[in-house]
């Protein structure tokens, strides 16, 4: 059985992660932080599941991941852990820097330290997988898609520290033969997303018939990725991506920001109505922008189809409708997440 050392497993992406590799026979070692952003909750199903081991705590601690690695053994590393709302990093960069640079330098060493000493057979199907963002790209103009090889140009405190986490682990390859790989994605949804993200914010304040607040024009674009295909395409790049490079992973569902929401408004006019009638549209208020907003992120995940054979399974069409509906009957996990912390308050003004 293969046994994955998963960081930031109680997050958005990284909890569906290791749900399905639970669900699917590998056995997890799940070391989370469990800031603001992390939620056990979303792990209830795994209680007593003797292959899925949580382990509060962070991934800069040399002496805890260390002591992790030696125990379990894993035959890889697949770090999510991350500070990781753009709106938060214009608040507070620091942050982004301690978790997202140096806590993914500690986890490299840590990582490299432990391969170096393995077997060889095993040190040679051992894998480090660093799940990164599209940001790193810095902005489009309005034609052009980011391919593996576009120049970095990070915009946001939250993507130069995500651009240097992945400086860090394309140079723990080169320079120390660490077995790394890489993963560019563009923007998640789905079930289990922490409601200060776009698409869970707009449910629930449309659900509280609340002002729908929309980022200056709305005219943002955006690549959209349901969150399993993200996680499918993880396993995909684990199981057969060549040892050092990187791949971008992208939904082809390019939308604007004022599109997404008015999807999501058609959707709950007819799912959950709001009184007299009235369209959830007229919730929508135009709001001063984020401070260096970028325009437009648009990814070419051409490599890892032809490479590695993965695509989308749904389109966003589909996977919009059923995470509103994940949203609608999961109002209770809403509830618990939204501990007191943050009350879907405006950040990074
Ligand atoms: P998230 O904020 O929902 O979850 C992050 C998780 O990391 C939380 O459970 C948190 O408790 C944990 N964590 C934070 N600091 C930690 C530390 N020092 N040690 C251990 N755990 C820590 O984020 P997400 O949206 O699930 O994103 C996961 C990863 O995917 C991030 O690296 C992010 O940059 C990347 N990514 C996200 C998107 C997206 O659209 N959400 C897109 C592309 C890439």
């Amino acid at each position: 059985m293969q046994t994955l050392l998963v960081s930031g497993g109680a997050g958005f992406i990284g909890a569906n992660f290791v749900l399905k590799a639970v669900a699917d026979g590998l056995r997890v070692v799940n070391l989370d932080k469990l800031t603001y952003a992390g939620n056990l909750d979303t792990l209830t199903s795994l209680h007593g599941n003797a292959n899925h081991h949580f382990v509060q705590g962070d991934i800069g601690d040399r002496a805890l991941v260390g002591q992790l690695l030696a125990q379990f053994k894993p035959d890889a590393i697949v770090n999510f852990a991350a500070e990781s709302h753009v709106d938060r990093s214009i608040d507070g960069p620091a942050a982004f820097v301690h978790t997202n640079v140096v806590g993914t330098l500690a986890l490299l060493e840590c990582a490299r330290d432990y391969w170096k000493a393995l077997p060889e057979a095993a040190g040679a199907a051992f894998r480090f997988l660093h799940v990164s963002t599209d940001e790193v790209y810095g902005s489009l103009g309005a034609n052009g898609r980011f391919t593996e090889t576009t120049p970095y140009a990070p915009n946001s405190p939250y993507s130069a520290s995500k651009a240097a986490s992945d400086h860090l682990v394309r140079a723990f390859h080169h320079t120390y033969g660490l077995p790394t790989l890489t993963t560019n994605c563009s923007n998640n949804y789905g079930p289990c997303q922490f409601p200060e993200k776009l698409i869970p914010l707009v449910i629930q304040k449309a659900l509280a018939a609340s002002p729908l607040p929309v980022y200056g024009d709305g005219l943002n674009v955006r690549d959209w990725l349901f969150v399993g295909d993200h996680c499918a395409a993880i396993r995909r790049v684990l199981q057969a991506g060549t040892v050092g490079d990187t791949y971008n992973v992208g939904g082809n569902a390019e939308r604007t920001n004022i599109e997404v929401v008015k999807a999501i408004c058609a959707l709950l006019d007819d799912r959950h109505p709001l009184d007299g009638g009235r369209k959830h549209q007229t919730l929508i208020t135009f709001v001063k922008d984020r401070p260096g907003h970028d325009r437009r992120y648009a990814i070419d995940a051409g490599k890892l189809q032809r490479e590695l054979g993965w695509q989308p399974s749904l389109t966003f069409e589909t996977g919009i409708a059923q995470t509103v509906d994940w949203y609608l009957s999961n109002q209770p996990w809403v509830q618990r997440v939204l501990d007191g912390s943050y009350r879907m308050e405006r950040l990074g003004v």
